[in-house]
């Protein structure tokens, strides 16, 4: 007991160490995934903001090229007619070829001294309000002519004075200074109405008089006439830089390198929002060049980059590691205490087995029930000692025992009605094998046996095979109902048949004369002043003579003659074949004659006499009851007639 307990704690251990390794193992495959998925996601985030990078990069370039394009115009021709201007740039299309340019313009430089008349030369060309603003004094004066599309918003910048504006005169400045395209710091463009405002921003290209030299910074400053521009909406410009592609980032574009609410151009999600689950992932902060000015551009990760990229992976690996792990443990647990459970199971149907079979021990000897096994197919028996007991042997000197020691045994009458319910009920025919027989016993008798048993089990063609039974021994029983039946057909006093066979037996007589062609007689007898003899000499005389009545008329018959005792003093006689009439009332004479005898009863001499009626068959009926009625009819004539002789019945 005590080292199976030890083996026990010895396996809880075993299995224990095996559950906290595999669960270690799971923790450090959860932290490494962890690590790894980490790292995967911070690339991906770094690929994404190469990306969104260099995209704001390239399309800049791009816009620097329509730019100079426009500028090409300028020098290619002395002049550039407004209606020129709007073709070239309406040939560009504009929205569809490079989305989030507002639009392009040019910006003419007035001397002070020539403001009135550039006034009225661009209200005779159809624009009666335009004007120069702001209004004001100053020595030089610009002022957007052309700005194409010429609709919408981009008309409330027709006639501003962008150099007048610092920021824009500061870029405006540096193109002509670098001899080179600039870009404006972030302003408010003058396109803005109030509603839905944007931050915006200007790219600007110098436009020299057409022939004059540009090389130098003086005589840039002396032949310089004006500048063609782009305007950007910061919103639309980034829209049209990532389209959809940009919203798994949240981006942020500053003005210049100091990252503040003045300096912010751009915003994708309102206010900086971080997405708590990608605090780990370190934003990027990247400065551009464009256009010579220094952009600032912070990204991190928007709330919808987590559908972007599969973060799930640590914990599957965990789960399914913290699964795996408590199922290997409680498998090896299983094999390991296998064998325990298996012994355990195998001991408990062990222990049934044998209180199964004490009990069926215990029932045979109580009851001293003759059991009996029989392998059909193989003919062998087995018996217990019982029922080698019921027929007086010892089992070790039947033995070897078959089928055959049976069958030898076997009353030779009983044999076929043996084997006829065998073979019924191997048919299905009947549920069980049940047969009275008799046995012989070694003295020499037989011994009246119940012999019960069903079929176990079948082979796979459909033959029995093992069959399991019980003897009993069933004498006592036989001789009782012998007894009974004796008794439920005789008459008690006398010992002759009852009405009961005497009714059975007329049947018969009746089937045997009539196949024959024979008659038979039936003859009713009742004693004469019978009661009398009762009163004077009492009940036990008339009894006396009863029997004494009985034995006479028997003696007067043949073997297979019927006498029975059919009422107080009334008896009948069958007589089953006869070959005249006249052998019935010769019977019956003989029987008057025997019985006029006197009877010898306590030392008296006791007479009687009789009456006499007798019936024949077929004449005088077909079955028992109406041949014992004429017979009586005819019985009740000779009573008539003065008892004490013979008539037979008259149908008349
Ligand atoms: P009858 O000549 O007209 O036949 O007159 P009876 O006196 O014989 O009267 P009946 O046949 O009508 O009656 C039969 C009598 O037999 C009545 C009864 O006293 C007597 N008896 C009937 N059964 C028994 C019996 O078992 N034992 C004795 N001792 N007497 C019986
Ligand atoms: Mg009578």
């Amino acid at each position: 007991m005590l080292l199976e307990n030890h083996t026990i704690y010895a396996k809880r251990l075993i299995v224990s160490l095996l559950l906290i390794t595999s669960l270690a193992v799971t923790y450090g495959s959860f932290y490494f995934t962890q690590i790894n998925s980490e790292k995967n996601i911070q690339a991906y985030f770094d690929f994404r903001v190469r990306e969104a990078v260099s995209l704001i990069e390239i399309r800049i370039k791009a816009y620097e090229q329509v730019l100079r394009g426009t500028g090409g115009l300028f020098n290619a021709s002395k002049t550039v007619e407004r209606e020129e201007f709007k073709r070239y740039i309406s040939s560009l299309n504009l929205a569809e070829n490079f989305p989030g340019i507002q639009g392009v313009g040019y910006s003419i430089i007035i001397p002070s001294t020539l403001i009135n008349n550039h006034i009225e030369a661009i209200r005779s060309e159809g624009f009666p309000a335009y004007s120069i603003y702001p209004e004001g004094e100053r020595d030089i004066f610009s002022s957007i002519i052309y700005l194409e599309p010429f609709s919408q918003r981009n008309l409330r910048a027709f006639g501003y004075d962008m150099f007048s504006e610092p920021m824009r005169h500061k870029a405006m400045q540096k193109a002509i200074d670098n001899d080179a395209m600039s870009l404006s710091g972030k302003v408010r463009l003058v396109q803005e109405s109030g509603a839905n405002d944007q931050s915006g921003f200007l790219m600007y290209l110098p436009v020299y008089e057409n022939g004059k030299p540009h090389t130098l910074l003086a005589d840039r400053q002396e032949n310089i006439i004006g500048w063609v521009y782009a305007v950007f909406r910061m919103n639309d410009f980034i829209s049209g830089v990532h389209g959809e592609q940009a919203e798994d980032l949240d981006v942020e574009i500053f003005d210049g390198d100091i990252i503040s609410d003045e300096t912010l151009m751009f915003d994708s999600y309102g206010p900086f929002s971080l997405n708590k689950q990608f605090d780990n992932i370190s934003y990027k902060i990247n400065q551009i060049n464009v256009v010579n000015h220094i952009w600032t551009v912070r990204i991190r990760p928007s709330s919808l980059f987590d559908s972007r990229v599969n973060k799930s992976w640590p914990l599957f690996v965990g789960v399914i590691g913290t699964i795996a792990s408590f199922t290997i443990s409680f498998i090896f647990w299983l094999l390991l205490t296998g064998r325990e459970r298996a012994i355990k199971a195998a001991t408990n149907m062990n222990m049934k087995l044998i209180k199964e079979q004490w009990r069926l021990s215990c029932i045979i000897e109580g009851t001293h029930a003759e059991t009996w096994e029989w392998n059909i197919q193989s003919g062998d028996v087995f018996f217990n000692e019982y029922c080698a007991e019921i027929i007086g042997y010892k089992l070790s000197e039947l033995e070897p025992i078959t089928i055959k020691t049976w069958h030898k045994n076997i009353h030779p009458d009983d044999l076929q009605k043996s084997a006829d319910l065998l073979t019924k009920h191997f048919a299905g025919e009947l549920p069980n094998y049940e047969c009275e027989i008799r046995m012989l016993h070694k003295d020499g008798s037989w011994v009246w046996i119940l012999a019960k048993g069903k079929v176990a089990s079948w082979t796979d063609d459909g033959n029995p095979l093992l069959m399991f039974g019980l003897l009993q021994e069933i004498n006592q029983m036989k001789l009782t109902e012998k007894a009974l039946r004796h008794q439920s057909q005789h008459d008690a006093l006398t010992g002759l048949p009852n009405r009961m066979l005497l009714t059975d037996r007329i049947q018969q007589a009746q089937f045997i004369a009539s196949r024959n062609n024979k008659k038979l007689a039936l003859m009713f007898i009742d004693l004469d002043k019978f009661k009398p003899v009762n009163d004077e000499q009492g009940h036990h005389a008339g009894d006396f003579i009863l029997i004494k009545v009985a034995q006479r008329i028997k003696s007067c018959l043949r073997d297979s003659d019927t006498v029975a005792r059919v009422g107080g003093d009334e008896f009948i006689v069958l007589l089953p074949t006869i070959e005249r009439e006249q052998d019935a009332s010769g019977a019956a004479e003989k029987i008057l004659d025997v019985l006029n005898t006197p009877f010898e009863f306590a030392e008296q001499s006791l007479s009687i006499t009789s009456s006499i009626g007798i019936a024949f068959f077929p004449e005088h009926g077909n079955d028992g009851s109406t041949l014992i009625k004429n017979a009586d009819t005819a019985m009740y004539c000779a009573k008539g007639d003065g008892r004490n002789n013979v008539k037979i019945y008259q149908p008349n």
